[in-house]
């Protein structure tokens, strides 16, 4: 049985507003947030300094813009939304475990308030419970005055006779639904903690990896075509000025290393996606208690590649997604191997 729980915290659009305005334009007496703002402003510059030189040192590319400038048009564009994507990811929220658990609370208080028919907290759809709050009504419970509805949600989401006390956060302490963690950067759980991305300096989480996954594609895109332009550049200007091809070798070296780079993280979290694990759980597998014991082969989470893509393709920051531990039951059927009927009827879709 699969149990997905969803909340929509609706805060004061305001408080939105401002948090993410000081995401974007950090306090420089923060020595975290000043180093975070420094490397903003690095990856800015080293992506104008790459396309400032190929348009500065090629002629012939600005020949070409005059007689075709929808090409330079598309490939300036991707310019500025793969520089704009950074700064959106940059400062769009993870996931954090609190701000579940408070629009977990809200939306409970509001059910018991609006309805006297039921008792159940979430309405059940496909075997999915999912939790909605209307926006209207957000902001008249205080954060934890009734943590009871969050422990209940997390705690059905956990093997009967789990303890609370053994995934409660000894930090921030939260209680943690499963895939959640705590990040020492952030200093705050995460709901599917990815990893603690120090260029765009904050975690990916569930409410971010999507974007993440469209920055890192898009920054692919560019340095490969930054990359073509290169080689052609070279190619017909060889021998016209030594210090302006040692400049341009230099550049495409280090061009060519970083696309390597974003080629495997780009396959690397498309192999993730597509079978709903994260880095975390990928490389610390063996220490995460929920996974201990399973096979190497078998993704507990993986509901199928196309239920795995939709959910995270359709994944919204505003919108928290919980799902349970899968129950032995489940893992059994999926560690069954693979037979001829399976293939034919797509077994792993
Ligand atoms: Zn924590
Ligand atoms: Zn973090």
């Amino acid at each position: 049985m699969t149990i997905l729980g969803m909340c929509r915290p609706f805060r004061d659009p305001w408080d939105r507003v401002s948090e993410r305005c000081f995401r974007c334009f950090p306090c420089l007496s923060d020595p975290a947030r000043r180093s975070s703002l420094g490397l903003k402003v690095a990856l800015v510059i080293l992506h104008l300094i790459y396309v400032g030189v190929l348009f500065l040192f090629d002629s012939d590319l600005i020949e070409k813009t005059k007689k075709e400038p929808w090409y330079t048009a598309i490939y300036l564009l991707l310019f500025v939304a793969t520089v704009a994507q950074y700064f959106f990811t940059s400062g769009s929220s993870p996931g954090y475990v609190l701000d579940a658990m408070r629009a977990a609370n809200e939306t409970d208080a509001i059910f018991r308030k609006t309805s006297t028919t039921s008792k159940q907290p979430a309405s059940s759809k496909n075997g999915s419970y999912v939790i909605t709050v209307d926006g209207s009504q957000s902001g008249k419970n205080p954060l934890g005055s009734n943590a009871t509805s969050w422990t209940k949600l997390v705690m059905d989401m956990y093997p009967p006779g789990s303890s609370v006390r053994s995934w409660t956060c000894t930090y921030c302490n939260v209680l943690q639904p499963p895939r959640a963690k705590h990040c020492h950067d952030c200093d705050k759980c995460v709901l599917q903690f990815d990893h603690h991305c120090v260029w765009l300096g904050t975690c990916i989480g569930q409410g971010n990896h999507c974007r993440f996954w469209w920055y890192i594609c898009e920054e692919t895109a560019l340095c490969l075509w930054t990359g073509i332009l290169y080689i052609s550049y070279l190619k017909a200007n060889i021998s016209r000025a030594w210090w302006m091809d040692a400049i341009m070798i230099v550049l495409l070296v280090t061009l060519s290393i970083s696309l390597i780079f974003l080629l495997l993280l780009l396959l690397f979290h498309s192999y993730l996606v597509a079978t709903n694990q994260t880095t975390y759980e990928l490389v610390r597998r063996r220490r995460i208690p929920y996974l201990r014991g399973i096979p190497e082969r078998v993704y507990p989470f993986s509901k199928g590649v196309c239920t795995n893509l939709y959910e995270f393709c359709f994944a919204r920051s505003s919108i928290y997604r919980m799902e349970p531990l899968p129950s032995a039951q489940e893992l059994e059927i999926k560690s069954r191997p693979y037979t001829c009927l399976d293939v034919l009827t797509c077994r792993c879709c």
